[in-house]
């Protein structure tokens, strides 16, 4: 007799419910686990149509918590199809005794949880309630076909067939008349048995896909030999990893190598038959447009190649997505289906559906008759099995309400209103972006742990604050913000359902750092949760997240490489290193006119850099010195960034060199940089700009010459300067401020970094001298209005907002822009780090306003 109260109600018996049913047995607790279908398997129970296969590779989509399954289990493929992986699933099943704890054929109709009881009340299609502490959803991401929403569907009386609920005996299409409607990965995957069988196919596409073979055959032997060799370094490795599966990072932008190059990286690529293979070749396929379209041209490329006629090829063709942003597909043999004479291709885009008939399809002033009509239209995805039960909270508030206009969670794993209820997967999380077994086991776990730990504490529920499941929509919005996923109509946007809020329902941050925020919150007491039981109460409000998800992610990506610290390197080897880094980063933005020359320096020429926007000049002009601790760098080395704001302020941007240390220590700097701007003062007009309209810019050690000059012109007659941007600039030689501590160590800008380039540039007594550490100077007042922008994570954010206090306080009128979640070097990635536009939008703005009204 199965029990009516127990600790847990599971919903569903996929790989998640199954593992999470494991894990409760494993830890005490009783559970009823509830699965609609007769068996267990979840989505490789449901979608049985033929071809369904799984697109990350068999080494990776396997569960890792009972290592012996490694041995126990061999994989006949490098992409399972989905008969092996319900076998899978039913000899885990099997083997840990599950299909005892698993009630098939129920399903559950309602849950409510009641406040006096601190229980939830479970109604199930078979009549019966059952009550339990905690409630969990693993109902899996893509499990609820969406409705075709195609005038007719129930009108047709030949077979209708949906990819996702296929009929368990099969379907022989031998010798029929077939519609497949739909291009997504279950089409593509379907299509060619489909057209092997079919005597005559239509295809009836609305958007056509990327997609790449799958290259199927044996496990790769070099993965399998990885993950034998060591299989805990392996799943680490997978389990720290952006997308779940261990694979090389990119180091470089597509934009930063020639066409020629970007396509043979991308071959090599595109031959290791690896779903996230090919959006993994360069640093920037997911976030800059341009880098994308690099792709694009090269998937576009491949379909040419294998359609013979160049019109259907055309049609098969994605023009109007990014890549990746609506999910790419595997396929093996999908685009030579087009090259069968029996198999026609309608764009209904140009020729819509305009009704299904009793017998077929009628398009664009044809009919077609059919035998069958295979729906491959998608899921109501990620929500659809949530909402679809009536699960009702605190204040008689249901999750369908709450979420009308989109998913809210906390984590992705629970949402405030409801205590003790948990999804796996949820909206929110990494989910349908990542490995979903590496996604599943992970999810399970934190439940696992948190259950555990309450239970171990006394405490009956676990919600999370309004605070943090706020700070999680922010921080899931700042990183939705740097990609391109926004700009797609997908059903990863919910954009495939009519009237389903359009929000990027997945969590993009990566599933390394998704881990690492999680077990942050549980290590950190919970943080972001109210917890509550036996008359304690336990509240630890956050905040969560601060990093800005794209600079995080490049800072996971130079962990990867293990760089030698420059503080290690002489000046010429850190020189060399950084002009090696420079041939990796995306150019910045064209302008009008670059041109280099020459200008005397206060010892002898040295070199500028003219950056011109594109309108009609004069411009005003903006003397810029460059960043690089007065040792590395020269007038090119900013070079994005210089474009950058040229374009954006419509300014004319004069990058000047200066003598380097320790060659030549301060004051040699200082000199060039002051010879530098009265050379440009009495050059203005010749050079293009307005010479009554001068501004001094620099970035760091720039920022640092940038300000001592803009003090000598106030101090020696002149040039009368409009402005001061200063870029976390260095301002003070003593390095004593909090945030040398704070961001001393992992921010790129090391305290030791700072401290080697102060050893070369300047002694300790030189460092107090105001042309050293411009926060010293006895008086600030009556100098040009200054902008100044600090980083977040910088170790020179303090001083750099000391300087615009103390400038402040002088009557100077400063913007002072803290970056939130900022390094010292983000801001200036240009096209690299999407996040820093918003930055650079504002310093532009800055610069227009210091010249606004001449
Ligand atoms: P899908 O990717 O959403 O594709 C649905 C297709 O149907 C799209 O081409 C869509 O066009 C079209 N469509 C939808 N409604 C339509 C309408 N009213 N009229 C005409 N066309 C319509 O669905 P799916 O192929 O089932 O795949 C869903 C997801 O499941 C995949 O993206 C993947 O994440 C997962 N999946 C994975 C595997 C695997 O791992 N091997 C296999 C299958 C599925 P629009 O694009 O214009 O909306």
């Amino acid at each position: 007799m199965a029990e009516k109260d127990v600790d847990v109600v599971v919903v569903g018996a996929g790989f998640a419910g199954m593992y999470l049913l494991h894990e409760l047995r494993k830890q005490g607790f009783s559970s009823r686990v509830l699965e609609a279908g007769d068996d267990v398997g979840g989505t490789w129970y449901w979608n049985r149509y033929p071809g369904a296969r799984c697109d990350i590779a068999t080494t990776d989509y396997q569960y890792t918590w009972d290592p012996e399954l490694l041995d126990e289990w061999q994989w006949s493929e490098k992409h399972a199809a989905q008969p092996e992986i319900l076998r899978y699933a039913q000899y885990v099943a099997k083997k840990h005794d599950l299909y005892s704890g698993i009630d098939f054929e129920v399903r559950v109709d309602k849950a409510a949880w009641d406040d006096s009881a601190k229980k939830w009340t479970i109604h199930t299609s078979t009549g019966e309630t059952i009550t339990c502490r905690h409630y969990v959803m693993a109902t899996g991401c893509l499990s609820v076909p969406k409705d075709p929403d195609i005038p007719g569907t129930d009108r047709f009386k030949g077979n209708v067939y949906v990819t996702g609920r296929w009929p368990h005996e099969g379907v022989d299409f031998t010798g029929q008349r077939v519609a497949v409607i739909g291009t997504g990965s279950s089409a593509i995957q379907s299509m060619p048995h489909i057209a092997s069988q079919a005597k005559q196919l239509v295809v009836f596409q609305r958007t056509p896909n990327f997609s790449m073979p799958a290259f199927n055959g044996p496990q790769p032997p070099d993965r399998v030999a990885r993950l034998k060799a060591d299989r805990i370094a392996y799943q680490n490795e997978a389990r720290m990893s952006p997308t779940g599966v261990p694979m090389e990072m990119a180091t470089v932008s597509a934009l930063a190598v020639s066409r020629e190059e970007a396509f043979a990286m991308l071959e090599k690529s595109w031959r290791k038959g690896e779903l996230l293979q090919i959006g993994a070749t360069f640093t920037d396929v997911g976030i800059n447009r341009a880098a994308n379209e690099v792709v694009c041209d090269f998937m576009r490329s491949k379909i040419h190649e294998v359609v013979k006629d160049p019109e259907t090829a055309e049609t098969l063709s994605p023009r109007g997505h990014a890549y990746g942003t609506k999910r790419p597909c595997m396929d093996t043999n999908y685009f030579e289906v087009f090259n069968m004479p029996h198999v026609r291709l309608v764009d209904i885009r140009k020729k819509p559906i305009t009704s299904i008939t009793e017998t077929g399809i009628d398009f664009d002033g044809e009919s077609i008759e059919f035998d069958s009509i295979v729906y491959a239209t998608g899921f109501d995805a990620m929500t659809g099995a949530i909402v679809n039960v009536d699960i009702t909270g605190k204040n008689g508030l249901t999750l369908k309400k709450k979420w009308e206009n989109g998913p809210l969670t906390y984590l992705g794993l629970t949402t405030v209103g409801f205590p003790n209820f948990y999804m796996i997967t949820g909206p929110g999380s990494p989910s349908v972006l990542s490995n979903m077994m590496v996604s599943i086991e992970q999810h399970v776990e934190w439940i696992r742990d948190a259950l555990v730990d309450m239970r171990d504490k006394g405490f009956e529920t676990i919600e999370p604050t309004a605070a943090a499941e706020e700070d999680w929509r922010v921080h899931c919005t700042d990183c939705a913000d740097i990609t391109l996923f926004q700009d797609t109509n997908s059903w990863y946007m919910g954009a495939n359902v009519p009237g389903k809020p359009r929000v990027l329902l997945p969590y993009i941050g990566g599933v390394g750092r998704y881990r690492r925020i999680c077990t942050e919150a549980m290590q950190r007491g919970f943080l972001g949760f109210e917890l509550q039981g036996n008359g304690k109460q336990q509240l630890n409000p956050g905040p969560v997240r601060l990093m800005q998800p794209d600079v995080e992610m490049m800072l996971d990506v130079m962990a990867t490489l293990e760089l030698p610290p420059i503080e290690a390197m002489s000046p010429a080897e850190a020189r060399g290193f950084m002009d090696a880094s420079a041939t990796m980063r995306a150019p910045g933005p064209d302008v009008g006119e670059i041109v280099d020359g020459t200008f005397p320096g206060a010892d002898g020429d040295l070199e500028y850099r003219v950056y011109r926007p594109a309108s009609a000049g004069p411009h005003p002009v903006v003397v810029y010195y460059h960043g690089g601790g007065w040792v590395l760098g020269s007038h090119t080395s900013d070079d994005p960034l210089c474009r950058d704001l040229c374009k954006r302020a419509d300014v004319m941007i004069i990058s000047v060199n200066y003598r380097h240390a320790p060659e030549a220590r301060f004051p040699a700097a200082v000199d060039d940089a002051w010879a530098a701007l009265q050379w440009v003062a009495k050059n203005a007009s010749v050079l293009g700009g307005k010479p009554d309209q001068i501004a001094v810019a620099g970035w760091s050690a720039g920022g640092n010459l940038a300000a001592v000059v803009a003090q000598m012109a106030r101090d020696n007659g002149g040039p009368k300067l409009k402005g001061q941007l200063l870029l976390t600039p260095v301002t003070d030689g003593s390095r004593q401020s909090a945030s040398y501590i704070e961001n001393g160590e992992g921010y790129v800008l090391t305290k030791n970094v700072m401290e080697w380039f102060w050893n070369h540039y300047a002694s300790a007594e030189d460092r107090k001298s105001v042309k050293a550490s411009p926060l010293l100077a006895p008086s600030l007042a009556n100098l040009p209005p200054a902008m100044i922008v600090t980083g977040q994570f910088d170790p020179l954010r303090d001083e750099g907002n000391a300087y615009a206090h103390a400038l402040a306080d002088a009557g100077v009128p400063v913007k002072r822009l803290q970056a939130r979640g900022h390094i010292h070097t983000s801001i200036t990635m240009v096209d690299m780090l999407p996040s820093g536009q918003s930055v650079r939008a504002h310093m532009a703005s800055g610069l227009r306003e210091f010249f606004a009204g001449e």
